[in-house]
This record gives structure tokens, C-alpha cells and sequence, in this order.
């Protein structure tokens, strides 16, 4: 196999990828396209929530940090990979799914304690605990939630659907 059918075949698995890359970023076709893999936005990521696994192109990964929006990636980037840090960053949102500990009757809301926009509120079920709903118009994608959930029940995506809640 020749080194660009093997380059388009390996962009055409990142593609498909599920990976959630920077804020501001473009379409991920023209993003793969364009970045170098020169990893600047990763250096100065300030919460270090971007990272690259292996051979790929840098992506958020909610485990490690939230992202504050502080645009440096965006600002970095020496690629047209990223749109004006004056537009929306995504429209991504967090979603809660019911591995959620309230829906095995346990109480808690670490997830509400870290989210900042106050997106999360509690409200209590007939006979039960209170459990969480999100408020989609406040979430931001920020992922702090992410991190503090307790049995990693909470993600993110570009369309609130799948929302206990909803
Ligand atoms: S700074 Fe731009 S070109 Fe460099 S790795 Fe990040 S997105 Fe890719
Ligand atoms: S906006 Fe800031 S915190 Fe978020 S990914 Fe970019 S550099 Fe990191
Ligand atoms: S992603 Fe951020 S804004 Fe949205 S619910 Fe979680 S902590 Fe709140």
C-alpha cells in the first residue's frame, strides 16, 4: 500500500473516531486535514484537558480536567483548523445518563457542587431522592461534571437526546 492510500485510510478511521477535539475546532475531516500534529495547543492548554493518544490528533478527554474556554488553543494554533474564538466554542452539552447513583437510590450531586452555570438542578421524585436534570440552555460542555462523577455517568454530546431528563 502506498504511504498516502495508507494515510487516507488511517484519516478515513479518524474520521469515524468519536474523539472530542479542542473548542473552536472545525469539521473533523477539514481538522485531521489541517492539523500538523504539531501538539502547541497542548502545551498550553491550561487545565491540560487536551491530549493526543498514540499516532492521532489532539482531543479533550473530560477525565483529566474541564476546558475554561480560555481560547489558547485556538489562539495558538498556526493551522486554519479553528473558527474565531468570538463564535461559539461547540454546542456541546453534558448528558445524564441513568448509571447516575440517584437512580439506584443513592443519594448524591457531586455533579452539581462543580458545575459553575448552576445547569444542574435536583429535584425530588415522589417516594424517592432527588436526582438530577440538566438545564441545556446553561450547560456550557465545560466537563467538570464529568470528572467529579463518582460512577462516571456522565458524557458529553452534541445533542442532549439522550438526556435522562429529557
Ligand atoms: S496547534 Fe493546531 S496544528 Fe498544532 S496540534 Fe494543535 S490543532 Fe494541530
Ligand atoms: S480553551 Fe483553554 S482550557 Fe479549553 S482546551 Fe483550549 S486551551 Fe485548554
Ligand atoms: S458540562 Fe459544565 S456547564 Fe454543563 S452541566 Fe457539566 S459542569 Fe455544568
Amino acid at each position: 500500500m502506498s504511504v498516502l492510500s495508507r494515510r487516507n485510510l488511517l484519516r478515513g478511521q479518524w474520521h469515524r473516531s468519536s474523539a472530542i477535539r479542542p473548542p473552536w475546532s472545525i469539521d473533523e475531516a477539514q481538522f485531521i486535514d489541517g492539523c500538523t500534529r504539531c501538539d502547541a495547543c497542548i502545551d498550553v492548554c491550561e487545565t491540560q484537558v487536551l491530549i493526543v493518544k498514540g499516532q492521532d490528533y489532539p482531543e479533550v478527554d473530560f477525565q483529566r480536567a474541564e476546558c475554561t474556554f480560555c481560547g489558547r488553543c485556538a489562539d495558538i494554533c498556526p493551522e486554519p483548523v479553528f473558527v474565531s474564538t468570538e463564535n461559539s466554542p461547540w454546542q456541546r452539552k453534558a448528558i445524564i445518563n441513568k448509571t447516575c447513583l440517584t437512580f439506584q437510590g443513592i443519594a448524591c450531586r457531586s455533579c452539581q457542587d462543580v458545575c459553575e452555570p448552576n445547569a444542574i438542578k435536583f429535584k425530588l421524585r415522589l417516594g424517592g431522592i432527588a436526582q438530577p436534570e440538566l438545564e441545556s440552555g446553561s450547560c456550557t460542555g465545560c466537563g467538570s461534571c464529568i470528572r467529579s462523577c463518582p460512577v462516571q455517568a456522565i458524557t458529553t454530546s452534541e445533542s442532549d437526546k439522550d438526556n435522562v431528563g429529557k
